[in-house]
């Protein structure tokens, strides 16, 4: 197997001193003591060892969000995504890959997404061209959750510049989900990266996309020229330079930070200036730094029951604090958020939020 120096040692940091186990919130959703970080760093040492073979520990790999709450407590600084990724990426090979996961890169290969539906036709008919600024939804948003692209770009075309939009949406961050460092994710990356580079600015929507298209893809080497800015940063600077305009209100708007903007892009900031802007902040436990799960799509195609018991605890937090809107920064936790939501309660996205204070 190829694992690096870098992910045994990893592995070996763990001490198994059982600190991050109340924070993973997939264990916390199933119970199992499997799905904490800690039995991920023993299954894993194991199979270093010899003492296991690979596909002992396959399903397991796939029950890690890698969202990084573990190392974010981690005094060691274990970090499962290392190795987690390199394990992933040697399955394929040795034929040890979960069938659920090879249903999903066949779709993957037949419709260019791993849920094998097609856009959307209502964002079809809103693709244009003719600016140096892109916008990049991200592939879990034009599938699973258009409603949100379309908003999100009513709200851009507030500003000076309307950005161009079209189908070329897959930045290769599922595949990378899927088998990480794999051929089929750097040539999806790359084909990405060829289409791309033409724009001077990259206005991306979906944190999980950023994070892979700055922190994987320059890894790997693959250039992309154009200026990445977050969504909510790209917000910030239009009302900054009053292209947008907004009311404020003394509405309570409570941010569900995402992993990746918190961790990822060490960005808990911009969405709370953003809530600032229309409103007042409210924060609930585990936030910023500390965010917790709200769900997966990718996940949520292999294993639902778990997916949608994470966003009903994510909701447990809300209820606990009396926090009855939830702002998302990702399109994958509106989705999840709003398929569990209580009544009383409602979820929206950074764009749902302006606009109702337009
Ligand atoms: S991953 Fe870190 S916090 Fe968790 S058991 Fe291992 S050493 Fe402890
Ligand atoms: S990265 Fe997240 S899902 Fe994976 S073990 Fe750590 S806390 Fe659990």
């Amino acid at each position: 197997m190829n694992i690096t120096e870098n992910a045994k040692n990893i592995i070996d940091n763990c001490r198994f001193c059982w600190m991050c186990r109340h924070v993973c919130p997939i264990g916390n959703a199933t119970g199992l003591e499997r799905n904490t970080a800690r039995a991920r760093a023993f299954g894993a040492s194991m199979v270093v060892r010899g003492a296991t073979d690979l596909a002992e520990i396959a399903d397991n790999l796939y029950e890690c969000s890698l969202c990084g709450a573990c190392t974010n407590n981690c005094v060691t600084g274990f970090d499962p995504k290392v190795f987690i990724q390199q394990f992933k990426t040697e399955l394929a090979p040795e034929g040890l890959m979960p069938d659920y996961i090879r249903v999903l890169l066949e779709k993957y290969v037949q419709s260019g997404n791993i849920y094998g539906e097609k856009i959307p036709e209502m964002l079809e008919e809103i693709y244009c061209d003719g600016s140096n600024v892109f916008f990049l939804a991200g592939m879990d948003a034009m599938i699973k959750a258009p409603e949100c692209v379309k908003n999100a770009l009513t709200l851009l075309s507030q500003g000076d510049i309307i950005p161009a939009f079209s189908g070329n949406q897959d930045t290769g961050a599922a595949l990378n989900f899927l088998i990480g460092k794999a051929e089929e994710t750097r040539a999806a990356a790359l084909a990405f990266a060829s289409y791309v580079n033409r724009y001077k600015t990259v206005i991306v929507y979906d944190p999980v996309d950023l994070a892979f298209l700055r922190h994987e893809c320059r890894e790997w080497g693959i250039e992309i020229t154009p200026e990445l800015i977050s969504f909510n940063e790209y917000l910030l600077t239009l009302l900054k330079n009053e292209n947008l305009t907004v009311q404020k209100g003394n509405c309570e708007y409570t941010l569900q930070d995402h992993f990746a903007y918190a961790r990822d892009l060490d960005d808990t900031v911009s969405a709370r200036e953003l809530i600032s802007a229309v409103g007042v902040s409210r924060d609930m436990l585990l936030c910023g730094k500390e965010a917790n799960l709200a769900g997966h799509l990718i996940m949520a195609e292999y294993m639902p029951e778990v997916i949608w018991s994470v966003a009903a605890n994510r909701w447990e937090n809300a209820r606990n604090m009396e926090c009855k809107t939830l702002v998302t920064e990702s399109p994958t936790e509106y989705v999840c958020l709003k398929a569990t939501c209580p009544e009383g309660y409602r979820v929206l996205s950074v764009e749902e939020m302006l606009l109702e204070n337009i």
